[in-house]
């Protein structure tokens, strides 16, 4: 049995005294046993400070302190807990708002007022609230950790109460409760394990944060995930369990971009981690979020969404716990069965948090100052995302997004190549697009997926010659590109007929379906049945051989004609309004259409 499942208070736990800070590095020594990545509070004037061991070193041990340090002290007294930093997991996750120590941000608003004091630490989850528990596991049963004890219902989801993962080994379960309303903390069940100790559960367990959880197993991913979003879905796509990461410089759109996927991707739940990043976004998430409506159930969006922030005026340390507390609680939810999105913004100011603490450990710096152990971190974080085919037959999906925000706009600093090595699909934004107010800022011609080809096999069945489509609208956007940066030099009278077309398609590729508008009502979310016969009609286009002779004429067409696709994109679909507009749009090709 693990040791992080004996309550702290039957545990010998060591005291400390601090004997040297230095920022948030506090060093301790301390009598007793203490381990590597235990929890442990420091006592200034009665306020704990919470504290993780990062290095032990004979009767002294490093502490990184989750909170402002001031007025620590030599001899300053502190108190291991004995446990490692840990999530509280079980129902009523969702809707939740934690910061990275997973405290309720409104119950302590709720208690301190506006601004939130150090030291106060507040339980993940409600004590009071009463859950409809149905137990599904015979007494007499053979389980094992993550087996199904029984469920509750958590919005439209059934909310598995699991055999908790610090169980090792088979345990007979020997009483369940009746089933009823209960409050979490109820023992739900009891077993006996094969030294015939008697365990009892509840409806709550904790997970170690720094480390992957999982029973079952790991497959590769192959279903596409729904953004909404044309630029990814047709051009980048993701599949549910993959990896990807957006780079892009400063006002990019990278936080517009993660707001656009946490609303609108085909998943069962979204993990919103607002790491580091300024805090009036956040709040703008917080107030926009209990109003919006999920497109795909129509039920109010903060149903499936738990929110972590630990924003830039919060403690820097405690952002990577933010990180891990975000993965942890998709990792439990995956264990359910439910395809859960994970998104980080950014996973550059966790990286920063980590060379602030690498240098005053005085760590030999890798890459600009970056710790040498930066790409395996990442790496493990990456790792953390996947598809599990669980033993009960479900399957469960981490798909994790990780924005990044290199110093610069440049691509070649440490955290975006090390995140590169190790993601899925990679969608760089770019400063030029940007500036032209080409949102999303999506480079596609920098950008790669390497689930294309699983996609396009995916939805060859639905629409053929899908991949054949994608291969030509990326030809067509590379030549126009290359066309137009040639016509800036020589003019458009250097330029032939032949050369001004695949300009001119390439620039309507652009401007009518990479294009979208973040801000518009309905071009915002744009589902992949939708996307299919937009796509189809560029793809007309490209083939389609127009009869001008002259280029202002050329020019003066593809400007009305994109007009009307734009504005079409701002119908909503299932309209006859759309349809005409579609019907519309085609007429125009055709009579335009060399013969
Ligand atoms: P970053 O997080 O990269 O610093 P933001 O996501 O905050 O940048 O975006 C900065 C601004 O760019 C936004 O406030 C918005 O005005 C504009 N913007 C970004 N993406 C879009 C989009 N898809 N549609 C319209 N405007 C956008
Ligand atoms: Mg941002």
């Amino acid at each position: 049995m693990s040791t992080m499942e004996a309550p702290s208070s039957v545990k010998e736990c060591a005291t400390g005294r601090v004997v040297r800070a230095f920022g948030n590095l506090v060093h301790v020594q301390f009598n007793g046993h203490v381990r590597q990545g235990e929890i442990a509070f420091v006592d200034v004037g009665g306020s704990q400070l919470k504290a993780e061991v990062i290095e032990v070193a004979g009767t002294e041990v490093k502490l990184q302190v989750f909170e402002d340090t001031r007025g620590i002290k030599l001899n300053t007294p502190v108190r291991f807990a004995g446990d490692l930093l840990e999530a509280e997991l079980g129902p009523g996750l969702l809707e939740s708002i934690f910061d990275g120590l997973q405290n309720r941000l409104v119950d302590i608003a709720e208690r301190c007022g506006y601004y939130l004091p150090r030291g106060v630490y507040v339980l993940p989850l409600s004590r009071t609230t009463l859950w409809k528990y149905v137990p599904t596991a015979k007494v007499g049963e053979v389980l094992a950790r993550g087996d199904v004890l029984g469920t509750t219902r958590e919005g439209r989801f059934e909310h598995a109460i699991m055999v908790p993962f610090s169980i090792f080994g088979k345990v007979t379960l020997t009483w369940t409760i009746a089933p009823g309303e209960y409050n979490i903390d109820t023992i739900v069940a009891r077993a006996r394990d094969a030294k015939g100790n008697e365990l009892s559960f509840s409806m709550v367990q904790k997970w170690p944060v720094k480390m992957g959880l999982a029973q079952g197993e790991k497959i590769k991913p192959s279903k596409m995930m729904d953004t909404g979003e044309r630029v990814l879905d047709t051009q980048i796509p993701i599949l549910k369990g993959g990896t990807f990461c957006t780079p892009g410089p400063f006002g990019a759109g990278k936080t517009v971009l993660q707001h656009h996927l946490s609303k609108y991707s085909a998943v069962d739940l979204v993990v919103l981690c607002a790491c580091g990043e300024r805090a009036g976004e956040v709040v703008e998430v917080l107030r926009e979020f209990p109003h919006l409506i999920d497109p795909h159930t129509n039920e109010p969006l903060i149903k499936r969404t738990c929110i972590i922030c630990n924003t830039s005026s919060m403690p820097v340390a405690a952002r990577e716990a933010s990180v891990y507390l975000g993965v942890t609680i998709a990792e439990y939810y995956r264990q359910m069965g439910l395809d859960v999105l994970l998104l980080a913004d950014s996973t550059s100011r966790w990286a920063q948090a980590m060379r602030e603490m690498s240098g005053r450990l005085e760590e030999i710096p890798g890459e600009e100052a970056f710790p040498a152990y930066l790409a395996s971190r990442i790496a493990a974080f990456y790792e953390r995302g996947g598809v599990y085919q669980l033993k009960n037959g479900k399957q469960g999906s981490i798909t994790i997004c990780g924005a990044v925000s290199p110093a610069g706009g440049s691509f070649e600093e440490p955290v975006t190549q090390a995140t590169l090595a190790v993601v899925g699909a990679f969608c760089g934004l770019s400063r030029a697009r940007s500036d032209a107010r080409r949102y999303p800022a999506i480079d596609p011609l920098i950008s790669w997926s390497k689930y294309v080809i699983d996609v396009a096999k995916e939805i060859e069945s639905r629409v053929p010659g899908w991949g054949e489509m994608v291969q030509r609208a990326y030809r067509f956007l590379k030549e126009g590109n290359e066309i137009g940066k040639r016509m800036e030099v020589v003019g458009e009278e250097g330029t032939s007929l032949e050369d001004i077309f695949v300009y001119l398609k390439s620039e309507l590729y652009d401007f009518c379906y990479l294009q979208q508008n973040a801000f518009d009502k309905v071009d915002a979310y744009c589902p992949f049945n939708r996307q299919i016969p937009l796509f189809k009609l560029i793809n007309h286009i490209f083939e389609t051989p127009f009869d001008f002779t002259n280029r202002d004429k050329a020019r003066e067409f593809f400007l009305t004609l994109q007009g009307k696709i734009k504005s079409m994109n701002s119908i909503p679909f299932d309209s006859s309004e759309h349809e005409e507009a579609f019907q519309e749009i085609s007429e125009m090709i055709e009579r335009a259409r060399k013969l």
